[in-house]
């Protein structure tokens, strides 16, 4: 099962030969007039008030040609507020009045300087200047409109002042206008990059935005898909279980039954080897989907290193005797006491992969070893080797074995067993510990798998340790157990379990059942309640129990292995949980534990 991840196209786009799209184009030029809108209409405000008051430097410098100047900016002005009505009360385009503006502006000044002599060009030309280089900061525009401006300044004025005389021209020149001319004939370049840099930018952010909506719909989509495939795995799960439930459970009760012949009892045997097979794959494969949906959280307890370790040395044992193997369990001796983490799926890892060490390697040795690569105050980094002398991997299949159902020996494989969910799951369980799986492996010679844990750890030794719960042989011939499952199979298998042990017990077939047969009694010492039943469920039938006030313990019998199940079932007046298919010494480990509470309390 693989989760694809997302594939975005990752698209390089040279910044110089950037194509936009016409649908594009039509975005940016709306956006780009709504961002270059205040800058146009500073400028048209600026010369709208700004140009008439510029005559007034020749009233105070009593210069006769005073009015002249004033009536010809004024009229100027005229147009110019008569564009910007057009702006605001007829929704002209701000860019389109600011280059009608400029256009005024050309216009008049060069009747101005047409018309007026000057005795002096310095004061006009640096004031010209300054207003350009204002301008060219304020206004953002297409190279068009920019180039139309230029090419007009730098015909017409120089044509205005020969107009005037060619000495007014060449005096212009020399007093500041070749300044003026010079800053006009940039103005188009400058336009253009400032213009091109905006609408690059612009075009990042939009196509940035449209990657990002597409994530997020691809990020839906793949959410949607994860829910269906864990919906359908749970439906699934539920529906083999049920069933497997009852396979499994029948054929331990068939075996301590005296079974007339050979040919049965091998049969029985086979039975029994098949539907153990089928339960661990239909495990594994739960285990593997629940953690790749990040459906488990590593349970964090404190656990003695010496002791985990040593109890994994003594499982394997009589594995490798068998084999003639050498089993050796190199284990660092400067382990804390304590270490805090989830001794349960570490013991999972490595047990997979010791155990394919063992099962895949003929003779010679398989060492397992523990190793302190660093440590701080509070954590330890530990460094695991599983190395054998087997029959190693192909390197060609070494980066796929970690993908479900892959096997590396084809052919072989069968020999040995298996289903190539193994080595999957591992990988899963090492990515909640934060660490990743290393393969190093010659084909004939052998395999080293390894990986690196960091632990929090303590110095205080454990006190407690955790007594194995001897299942009392003790009858209960007080109690009463109701047992409340719709599958005819399955009620079969958990009441022929509790007759086994002479523990009286009722039936019911739904919830709407169960509530009434406790309504009428009352006196129940343990409900064993499957939860998925038609009629009424057994969340419903639990609640109402509940609401009368009861404590009797009630435990799920349930299909689903998700932990958001149980924890709805947890918090919804459930004791206990036991998950189907159960092996009958979980069975009894459960209704004990149960009825010796309740024996004790009487
Ligand atoms: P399984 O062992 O159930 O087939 P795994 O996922 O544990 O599944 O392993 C996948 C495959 O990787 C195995 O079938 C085997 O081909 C190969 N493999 C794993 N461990 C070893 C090993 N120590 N030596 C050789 N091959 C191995």
């Amino acid at each position: 099962m693989y989760i694809g991840r997302l594939n975005i196209k990752n698209e390089k786009v040279s910044l110089d030969k950037l194509e936009y799209s016409s649908q594009f184009n039509d975005i940016w030029k709306t956006e780009h007039d709504i961002k270059t809108q205040w800058g146009n209409r500073i400028f048209c405000f600026a010369h709208l008030i700004g140009y008439p008051i510029t005559s007034f430097l020749y009233y105070f410098n009593h210069n006769p040609v005073f009015l002249t100047i004033l009536k010809i900016q004024l009229l100027a002005s005229a147009i110019i507020a008569g564009l910007l009505f057009f702006h605001f009360y007829k929704k002209a385009p701000s860019r389109v009045i600011a280059f009608y503006t400029f256009l005024t502006i050309i216009v008049f000044h060069s009747l101005i300087l047409a018309t007026i002599p000057h005795t002096s060009y310095d004061r006009a030309s640096f004031n010209m200047t300054l207003a350009l280089i204002f301008i060219t900061f304020i206004l953002c525009w297409p190279p068009k409109e920019s180039i139309i401006c230029t090419v007009m300044v730098l015909l017409l004025f120089p044509a205005a002042l020969y107009f005037l005389s060619p000495d007014s021209l060449l005096q212009f020149i020399r007093e500041g206008g070749f300044f003026l001319f010079l800053g006009q004939f940039l103005f188009p370049f400058v336009m253009n990059v400032k213009y091109s840099n905006d609408k690059r930018a612009f075009y990042y952010r939009y196509s940035l935005r449209e990657k990002n909506e597409l994530l997020e719909e691809q990020i839906k989509i793949s959410q949607e898909a994860t829910k269906a495939k864990t919906d359908f795995l749970s439906m699934m799960s539920h529906e083999i279980r049920t069933p497997l439930n009852g396979i499994v459970g029948i054929v331990h009760l068939l075996l301590k039954e005296d079974l007339r012949s050979d040919f049965q009892k091998e049969m029985i045997q086979t039975l029994l080897f098949s539907s153990n097979h089928l339960m661990t794959v239909v495990n594994d494969i739960m285990d593997f989907n629940k953690i790749n949906s990040n459906y488990v959280k590593l349970e964090v307890k404190p656990f003695n290193p010496a002791l985990f370790f040593k109890s994994l040395e003594k499982t394997f044992i009589p594995k490798a005797d068998e084999k003639n193997l050498n089993l050796i369990f190199e284990i660092a001796d400067s382990l804390p006491p304590q270490l805090i983490s989830d001794e349960g799926r570490l013991n999972q890892v490595i047990t997979n992969l010791i155990h394919n060490a063992i099962k895949f390697t003929e003779k010679g040795e398989v060492k397992f070893s523990v190793k302190e690569q660093d440590r701080q105050d509070n954590s330890i980094k530990l460094l695991f080797h599983i190395t054998d002398t087997g029959i190693g991997i192909p390197e060609d299949k070494q980066s796929v074995i970690f993908d479900l159902f892959t096997q590396a020996h084809t052919s072989g494989d069968r020999q040995y067993g298996g289903s190539g969910l193994g080595l999957a799951i591992s990988k899963e369980i090492l990515r909640l510990f934060g660490s990743d799986i290393q393969l190093s492996s010659v084909q004939g010679e052998g395999s080293d798998f390894s990986f690196e844990i960091d632990f929090n750890y303590s110095m205080l030794p454990i006190i407690k340790s955790y007594p194995v719960k001897d299942l009392p042989l003790s009858l209960y011939p007080d109690c009463k157990v109701l047992v409340v499952d719709d599958n005819y199979t399955n009620l079969l298998l958990a009441t022929t379990l509790l007759k086994r042990k002479s523990i009286y017990f009722e039936t019911a077939e739904n919830g709407k059942e169960a509530y009434d047969k406790y309504k009428a009694s009352q006196d129940y010492d343990l409900i064993l309640m499957d939860l998925k039943m038609p009629v009424m469920d057994g969340f419903e039938a639990t609640n109402l129990i509940r609401a009368e006030g009861s404590t009797v313990p009630i435990v799920a019998l349930t299909a689903s292995t998700f932990e958001d199940e149980k924890e709805r079932a947890l918090s919804n007046g459930f004791t206990g949980y036991l998950v189907k298919p159960f092996l009958p010494l979980d069975f009894y480990e459960m209704v004990y534990t149960h009825l010796d509470k309740k024996t004790i309390e009487k």
